[in-house]
């Protein structure tokens, strides 16, 4: 693909450059601001997943505070016109997938200036936000969507998306050329999902020579994660699933889309129907997925105690309980045979096993059960309650998981087919920069709030 050069004539005499405001020494927070010809987009406003000195990150504790006190705390950069909706040189914002450490900010930028993301990439968030209160709904922005290698116009900057493989559905990467000059933002992606051909793809579609290649390196920082695939992971799956006789319990994130799809093949594979809760049935419903339950009678939905209550408190039965109420399973049925589900299961479900309430699940569906956790391990170390729920009830946790994120060799095949003149490593922490010089010998390391001009 040949590099735009239409906005290279005599609109201003400084290269585009950016700084970046997160994601520069750390895994997460990506929040990238680009600047040219007086004119400025935000690529992603995440939030930093931990604070060096704090620890884990949490957004529910910020929620409730002013931006100039986030601002003040040192947890956002200092952006009056973004938050405000006071700078006519801001001219939007583009998101690249649905995780937090990618969007988690959006809430703070003024609703006037308008919002790039993919459709599937809305519908996540916002039907997330009807069950999680600090999960932003876009309906006072103009949100405009992206589509894969459709390339679009935001003032002097021409921007072409591609859809890349991320554990997020709906994740893309971005080639913006301004000026004469090209940058090249990875958003996070990786080789190995099942939607590794879109990261083929984009080895094959970029343009050669990029300026500054903008790249993830969150697998930097964990060289001893086995480099296992999506589709590996289904035959661990299912080997447990047809062993195990009891229940089998899965901690995973819903928004985990590829992940979900394991879990449902590997069911299948079992013999065993797929047990999803209210909120992850809500979110299939929400992109339309092809096994939603209703559509698929081998997927049923289980409505814990918090949801229900929820479901009371808000009135929401004709949206979240009415398209489920087919595929509805509850407590008794499962009780009754354990040994036919396999269950997502998630900390706030530790109150949804007990005897004496019909309501609940009966502690004897607990025996010879499983628990497979499914997540990054960097969580289970937060995971206490669930750990004592285990030891109370014997159960056996076992750990299936691979990474959303590159692993090393794929990183290098990316840098290495395309020769940018500059690798800027994001999202990775900063003494693995080092490593990334291994990989590829022209790396420009980029200081967090610096404005670096491409050249
Ligand atoms: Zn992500």
């Amino acid at each position: 693909m040949a590099i735009n050069k239409k906005n290279t004539k005599g609109i201003s005499p400084y290269p585009m450059r950016y700084r970046l405001h997160g994601g520069a020494d750390e895994i997460g927070g990506n929040f990238i601001e680009i600047e040219y010809a007086g004119k400025r987009i935000f690529l992603d406003m995440g939030m930093p997943l931990s604070l060096p000195e704090e620890g884990p990150f949490s957004s529910h504790e910020i929620e409730c505070r002013s931006t100039d006190e986030i601002v003040q705390a040192g947890y956002l950069s200092d952006l009056p016109g973004l938050y405000s909706g006071s700078d006519d040189t801001i001219l939007g914002i583009i998101i690249s997938h649905p995780h937090k450490d990618h969007f988690g900010f959006i809430k703070r930028a003024s609703p006037r200036f308008p919002i790039y993301m993919g459709e599937k990439t809305r519908k996540i968030i916002e039907a997330t936000a009807d069950f999680i209160r600090d999960y932003p709904t876009f309906r006072g922005n103009v949100v405009r969507p992206l589509v894969d290698r459709q390339s679009f116009e935001i003032g002097p900057f021409q921007i072409t998306p591609y859809a890349s493989d991320h554990s997020a559905f709906d994740s893309y990467s971005f080639l913006i050329t301004a000026g004469g000059k090209t940058l090249f933002y990875s958003g996070d992606l990786r080789a190995h999902g099942r939607k590794g051909a879109y990261f083929e793809r984009l080895i094959a579609d970029l343009p050669r020579g990029i300026d500054h290649f903008l790249l993830e390196g969150t697998m930097m920082s964990r060289p001893k994660e086995e480099m296992l695939r999506e589709v590996d992971l289904a035959s661990d799956f299912t080997r447990l699933l047809t062993k195990k006789r009891g229940l089998v319990l899965v901690n995973t994130s819903a928004h985990n889309i590829d992940r979900m799809e394991t879990i449902y093949y590997s069911a299948l594979n079992a013999g065993r129907t797929l047990v999803m809760d209210n909120y992850s049935a809500y979110l299939y419903r929400a992109v339309n997925h092809p096994f939603l339950p209703g559509n698929d009678n081998r997927v049923r939905v289980f409505f814990p105690l918090k949801q229900s209550i929820n479901i009371k408190k808000e009135a929401s039965f004709t949206s979240k309980l009415l398209p489920f109420k087919d595929a509805r399973i509850f407590a008794e049925e499962i009780a009754a045979n354990p040994g036919k589900y396999v269950m997502l299961f998630r900390d706030s479900m530790l109150c949804d096993f007990g005897d004496g309430n019909r309501r609940l699940m009966p502690l004897k569906s607990l025996r010879g059960a499983t628990h497979i956790y499914s997540m990054w391990n960097g969580y289970w170390e937060r995971m206490d309650r669930v750990k004592s729920f285990l030891k109370t009830h014997r159960i056996p946790n076992y750990a299936i998981h691979c990474s959303g994120h590159a692993y090393k060799q794929d990183l290098k095949r990316l840098l290495t087919a395309t020769q940018p003149k500059y690798a800027v490593p994001i999202h990775t922490e900063k003494d693995r920069r080092k490593d990334f010089k291994r990989i590829y010998p022209s790396i420009l390391p980029v200081k967090k709030g610096e404005w670096q001009d491409v050249f």
